[in-house]
């Protein structure tokens, strides 16, 4: 596998595997997903020329010859790479040594972009996530929190799992219970087929901890911040 210009942790990647699992928050797949990369390309290729045969696209033509291979190579190396665990971020943590426990001061990325494909319909959802987390013995990288995004986008999601997904992640690595997701996106699905509908977004929330207790103050100065964004001009 290519993709990640950035570091990866492969042994990192099989545990938070097996802790999502363990709490029924892992995406639905197969033994198949461990295939070789040339394997599942060639696969796919073979497979789209399929769909390009069928829709009755002449496949001799210039413009349309090289489609399988293009659309094999992009599932598999840009935006379905999150599916294999060895490309799991890199996420080297320091100690905290601002004291621990307050409870007041919580780490926060706003905005972080998000590029994912809906699992129903496979068709883009484009949005932003803010995410949260209230420190105990470790501080992770603030680069760290946009690439755990990153991963769980580069699969067939639905808003709501990938929501939780980055929240549960972020607090079993940097090991607390304290975390927050927000997230706002556009679902193509909605906008170009269907319903059709261009203006609206679909907002997902996943709170833990101090996060999910009604009326908090973290709970509602996150809320703040996260909202205080719009992804819709
Ligand atoms: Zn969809």
């Amino acid at each position: 596998m290519s993709h990640p210009s950035y570091k990866s942790d492969p042994d990192l990647g099989a545990s938070v595997r097996d802790h999502l699992q363990s709490i029924g928050l892992e995406t639905p797949m197969t033994k198949q997903v461990n295939l070789d990369e040339a394997v599942k390309i060639d696969a796919i290729k073979r497979n789209f020329e399929n769909i390009m045969d069928v829709l009755g696209l002449d496949r001799t033509d210039d413009s349309l010859m090289d489609t399988p291979s293009r659309v094999a190579k992009m599932y598999v190396r840009e935006i379905f790479w999150g599916l294999d665990y060895n490309q799991f971020p890199k996420c080297t943590t320091i100690q905290n040594k601002m004291g621990k426990n307050s409870p007041s001061s919580f780490v926060v990325e706003r905005n972080i972009n998000v590029q994912s494909n809906c699992e129903h319909h496979f068709v883009v959802i484009d949005g932003r996530a803010t995410v949260a987390y209230i420190p105990r013995g470790k501080i992770l990288g603030l680069s760290k929190l946009n690439r755990i995004v990153e991963f769980f986008a580069k699969r067939p999601q639905v808003q709501e799992r990938l929501t939780e997904q980055i929240a549960e992640t972020i607090s079993y690595v940097a090991e607390t219970p304290d975390v927050a997701c927000y997230m706002e996106a556009i679902h193509f699905c909605v906008k170009s087929r269907g319903i059709q509908d261009t203006g609206s977004t679909t907002c997902t929330l996943a709170v833990n901890g101090a996060f999910g207790e009604t009326n908090s103050e973290v709970r509602r100065e996150f809320l703040n911040i996260a909202r205080g964004t719009t992804i819709i001009q």
